[in-house]
C-alpha cells in the first residue's frame, strides 16, 4: 500500500515523501519504505537500525 505520510525508511534510514513509498503494519505500529527498496530487500529482514544481514540476536 502507498504510504499517506511521509516517514523514514526502515530498509536504509532515507526520508520518504508522501506516496514515495509503501507503509506497513508492524508490531502494532506503522512503518514506510521506498518502494525501490521494497524491491531490492524483498525477503530478507534488512533493517537500517540493526544494519545489514548481521543477526546477533
Ligand atoms: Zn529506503
Amino acid at each position: 500500500m502507498r504510504n499517506k505520510y511521509p516517514g523514514v525508511c526502515y530498509r536504509c534510514g532515507q526520508w520518504v515523501d508522501a506516496g514515495k513509498g509503501h507503509f506497513e503494519r508492524y508490531s502494532g505500529q506503522f512503518r514506510v519504505q521506498h518502494a525501490e527498496c521494497a524491491i531490492k530487500y524483498r525477503g530478507t529482514n534488512q533493517n537500517y537500525l540493526k544494519g545489514g544481514e548481521k543477526n546477533n540476536e
